[in-house]
């Protein structure tokens, strides 16, 4: 059984949760999503970990009173080749660790870089990782446990065509080009808006909110690939 981490910290969990659980179900693999909230919920059993957007501020603050974010940076240290996604704020998180723990990933990131929460916006971007073939399963959007059902803002497919992937952008960091010193994997025209370090994938959208599951694929590829020894 492989078990995903995510971060319970703020934003678009159960989003994640269900883009997990519907592209695991397409690969026909057996998945646990562990909520995280405190520390100790974070352990060897865990193989990949998300980090949600949000408020990256806030994330730090929220998490200081359980130790998540602590112990999150800690796991990523001990199994460096496990892979994490984070997205909006958890490319932030990523990038800008702060308390005196090096960066996971080698890029330069502002917050707020786009503007004001009104200068929020959705656009096709092209992304270099693999297409995920849907195969036309439609995707379950259940209501969860609290009654939500999952929000689903971009229609890829209908609306902008097979390679593009629908970026969503809300109140975004930026990527200094200059700062990159990894592998780019998403970009806005000339704007990096995502990068790959390792075992470390960050983008400043909200793949969560779309129909394509190429991220959440690439992040179960990723488990699937590790050995016994990571
Ligand atoms: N503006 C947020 C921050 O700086 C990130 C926005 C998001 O995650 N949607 O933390």
């Amino acid at each position: 059984m492989m078990r995903v981490g995510l971060a319970m910290l703020q934003g678009a969990r159960h989003e994640h949760e269900e883009a997990i659980l519907s592209i695991a179900k397409e690969f026909q693999q057996n998945i646990e999503v562990v909520h995280l909230r405190r520390a100790e919920d974070l352990d060897a059993s865990i193989h990949g970990l998300v980090l949600p957007g949000g408020e990256s501020t806030t994330m730090r603050i929220a998490s200081r009173s359980e130790g998540l974010l602590d112990s999150i940076y800690a796991w990523m240290e001990t199994y460096p080749n496990r892979p994490v996604l984070g997205t909006c704020a958890g490319a932030i998180l990523l990038a800008m660790p702060s308390d005196g723990r090096q960066p996971f990933i080698q890029a330069k990131i502002s917050r707020n870089a786009w503007g004001r929460q009104r200068q929020s916006f959705e656009a096709p971007i092209d992304v270099t990782l693999n297409r995920v073939e849907m195969q036309g399963a439609s995707i379950e959007r259940k209501p969860d446990v609290f009654g939500h059902t999952p929000l689903v803002v971009g229609d890829v497919d209908a609306r902008i065509g097979d390679d593009a992937f629908p970026g969503v952008f809300i109140r975004a960091p930026r990527f200094d080009s200059d700062g990159i010193t990894c592998e780019v994997i998403a970009r806005f025209g000339d704007e990096i808006v995502g990068v790959r370090d390792g075992s470390k994938c960050a983008v400043t959208f909200h793949p969560e909110l779309t129909n394509d599951r190429r991220f959440h694929a690439w992040l179960l590829n990723e488990i699937t690939a590790l050995s016994p020894t990571d």
